[in-house]
């Protein structure tokens, strides 16, 4: 099994009938970045630079930012590198930040929330993340969106700190990609017009699923509920990645469902791009994607798509597993 896996390293993804995808590692620092270029990754698709702000007793520095970015950009020699901004709040505490106390945490001030009611502190990492694009193909993710004006204010964040930059005379790329997180219901349900003002889609199954089904992953209680496969989040998946690529934009997923090869020949008929997942996974998931034809594919996702229940889809799934 193992020694099967090993003759797909160094290989390009791609499908059995030729159609190349990416195949993308999710860290959460610079130290994991030897690990993922062993497994073969093609890209970073998600750095969750929270860590960054959780390993340390007060806010980073820019330059301490900057030289972590960096570090990434650099190691993966002009392969992209998306780097999220800080998704601070629900289950990710910083206790620096004195953030206060809240009846409904997953509902309230985080991440590009709390980061747009900080604009001077957010623009350190903006300014961090533009001077690495100086060194790979950097680009910005902005986590937790759910409207248009979320996005329009953080690119403009995002230009007020390029003229700073320039004017000091610092390094960046101009045309550095600022894109989104799906990963809320909202998001989803208005993906063409999100589609209009990011320059890529990413999809955070671990929170869209939590949020479509109104059930927390760390509930046992509810946990049945907690499954990619339900109607429901399937239909959100298909509208994400449709709406992001009429637009012409590239569609990932960095959420855990990116991983699951039960799910993946459905992501392959949508059309997703990119697949981000931890480090194991990745050879694995190439030979996945390299059984199946876009063709067959469709023929899954037509048939998945008109059961009524996720116990019929994961049974459908799970007999068409090659
Ligand atoms: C997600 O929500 O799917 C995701 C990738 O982000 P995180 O797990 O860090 O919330
Ligand atoms: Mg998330």
């Amino acid at each position: 099994e193992k020694a099967a896996l090993e003759s797909f390293r160094g290989q390009k993804t791609v499908t059995a009938d030729g159609i190349e995808k990416i195949l993308a590692c999710n860290i959460g620092s610079p130290d994991d970045v030897a690990n993922a270029l062993d497994h073969d990754c093609e890209a970073i698709g998600l750095f969750r630079s929270e860590f960054l702000f959780m390993d340390s007793p007060e806010l980073p520095s820019e330059d301490e930012q900057f030289e972590a970015y960096r570090k990434v950009a650099t190691a993966l020699k002009g392969a992209p590198v998306i780097i999220r901004t800080l998704d601070v709040g629900g289950d990710k505490e910083i206790p620096y930040l004195h953030m206060q106390k809240e009846d409904n945490p997953f509902m309230g001030f985080r991440a590009v929330r709390y980061c747009l009611a900080n604009p001077d502190q957010y623009k350190v990492q903006l300014r961090a993340l533009l001077r690495a694009s100086a060194f790979g193909d950097v680009k910005i993710m902005i986590p937790l969106v759910t409207c248009v004006e979320e996005v329009k204010a953080v690119k403009e964040l995002v230009e007020e700190c390029k003229h700073e930059l320039a004017d000091e005379g610092r390094k960046f790329d101009e045309n550095i990609q600022v894109g989104i997180m799906v990963e809320t219901p909202a998001a989803s349900l208005i993906a063409d017009k999100l589609a209009e003002v990011a320059d890529f889609f990413s999809i955070g199954t671990n929170d869209l699923i939590g949020y479509t089904m109104c059930a927390d992953r760390g509930n046992d209680t509810i946990s049945n509920l907690y499954q990619v496969y339900y109607p429901s989040v399937l239909r959100s998946l298909k509208n994400i990645i449709e709406s992001g690529s009429k637009a012409g934009i590239m569609v990932g997923m960095c959420g855990e469902a990116a991983a699951d090869p039960l799910l993946e020949p459905l992501l392959v008929s949508w059309g997703l791009e990119e697949f981000s997942m931890s480090a194991p996974s990745i050879l694995r998931a190439r030979k996945t994607i390299s059984q199946w034809s876009k063709a067959e594919c469709d023929a899954l996702a037509e048939k998945v798509l008109a059961l009524d229940t996720a116990a019929e889809v994961k049974a459908a799934l799970e007999a068409a597993q090659k």
